[in-house]
């Protein structure tokens, strides 16, 4: 048999049944221009595909999975709890559990409320923003992600005009006239849409670390700055964490800038693996929510005991020590990052690896790392397939498109890091 023979089998049946084979489209390989591999297990900072290939794992399912695959606390916990029902659909003491974790971790989050994904906290953070304003005009910036809901799938429009155009079919017009797209890192537009039309927008939503289009690290002047325009306007400042919340430290972003948004929204991490997300804030805000309040929102398996389960291990595992394991964290990242950076310079190679904690972009262009999506070059997506092709031949698994990160989990280590180093300096020069 090849070595892709039962994935590729896998793929074919999936293909008759699914949209791409897929259940998120960037899992289809399109972007590498390859075919994806169908994972069996995974352990530590390690998977395997149903052929028996065995990967040195950079995806962590997108960041979720801060202490690496099948965790023996996280699963411990989750088939503890399982045994006592996976949901009820009411009041469970695991939600007041994890509830005290994450808020504890968060000056700005006096109340929060759990949702099962990171679109849906996002959504509902907006929806409470608007209710809670009496305003209907979001801002985003161009690279940002934050879910699919629909008027948060809007890119710039052309020109002048802020005004978004949908950027998925589906998405009427009419809901995108609402978002308003600005570049990153430009004090200047926002300062200029927020003196027109800062009465109008109830809130100015931003990634804490713009880490779904490269890794588009921020200023902290801009920071600043736009915690100063939504106070003087008026509009909320939703943070959004749900890839930067404990995982660049309990605060994540909020901590890294000084920030305090009035409200953030947090997945991932938070979940351990199991579909967890949760929106939270001011107290005054959160109360807005039915049934205290008139903004709507609910969730057959919000809160459901299992996940929570996963997310409370997680938590615990990562706070215990006194959070030694964010030093961990942080001294695995600079390994990975220095010994790339270094490789790259021996090759003569002009990329860079930017780096924010555990979470790594490869830069595969010349010059400073870009801090605004419209200075990503888009020629580096060719490269990086070429590389990611190479790479899972030697047993290195990264995200399967060049605008995303790399995130280094806890069960990573120096001789994984030194693997990994070797495997990448294989694939360069094979593509060379
Ligand atoms: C992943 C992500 C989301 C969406 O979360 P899902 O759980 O995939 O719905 C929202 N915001 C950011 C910053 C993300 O990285």
């Amino acid at each position: 048999m090849s070595p892709s023979d039962r994935s590729h089998e896998l793929y074919r049946r999936a293909c008759e049944l699914m949209p791409a084979g897929v259940d998120s489209p960037v899992r289809a390989f399109r972007s590498v221009r390859g075919e994806p591999f169908f994972y069996e297990r995974g352990q530590g900072c390690h998977v395997v595909d149903v052929d028996g290939n065995r990967y040195i794992d950079y995806v962590g399912s997108w960041g979720p999975l801060i202490l690496g695959h099948a965790h023996p606390e996280v699963v411990e916990a989750v088939a503890r709890t399982a045994a006592s029902g996976l949901s009820f659909g009411a009041p469970c003491r695991q939600e007041v559990e994890l509830a005290e974790l994450v808020t504890a971790a968060a000056p700005h989050l006096e109340m929060l409320r759990f949702v099962s994904s990171g679109t849906e906290a996002v959504m509902s953070a907006v929806r409470l923003a608007r209710g809670a304003t009496g305003r209907d005009g979001i801002v985003k910036f161009s690279g940002c992600y934050h879910g699919h809901a629909d008027h948060l799938l809007v890119s710039a429009g052309s020109g002048l005009a802020t005004f978004g155009t949908p950027s998925s079919a589906g998405v009427p017009e009419s809901f995108a006239r609402h978002t308003y797209v600005l570049p990153l890192d430009d004090e200047g537009a926002l300062g200029s849409l927020m003196e027109v039309r800062g009465s109008e927008i109830a809130a100015v939503i931003i990634e804490g670390v713009p880490a779904n289009s490269g890794l588009l690290v921020q200023r902290p002047a801009f920071m600043r700055r736009l915690r100063e325009l939504c106070t003087r306007h008026g509009a909320l400042l939703i943070l959004d964490e749900v890839i930067t919340g404990f995982r660049l430290g309990p605060n994540g972003a909020a901590a890294l800038y000084d920030l305090r948004p009035d409200l953030a929204t947090y997945g991932k991490v938070i979940g351990g693996g199991m579909p967890v997300g949760a929106y939270g804030g001011r107290r005054e805000l959160m109360e807005r929510l039915a049934p205290l309040g008139a903004v709507y929102q609910a969730g057959t398996l919000s809160g459901n005991p299992v996940a929570m389960a996963a997310g409370i291990a997680t938590l615990r595992s990562l706070l215990a020590d006194g959070g030694s394991a964010y030093a961990e964290l942080e001294r695995l990242g600079a390994a990975l990052a220095g010994g790339l950076a270094e490789l790259f310079g021996r090759a003569g190679l002009p990329w860079s690896v930017v780096r924010v904690g555990s979470i790594l972009w490869l830069a595969l262009q010349a010059g400073e790392p870009p801090r605004r999506y419209e200075d990503i070059d888009p020629g580096c997506a060719a490269t990086y397939a070429a590389l990611h092709r190479a790479l899972l031949g030697r047993g290195v698994s990264l995200a399967p498109s060049a605008y995303e990160v790399a995130f280094v989990s806890l069960a990573h280590d120096d001789a994984v890091i030194a693997q990994t180093l070797e495997a990448f300096e294989e694939a360069v020069r094979e593509i060379g």
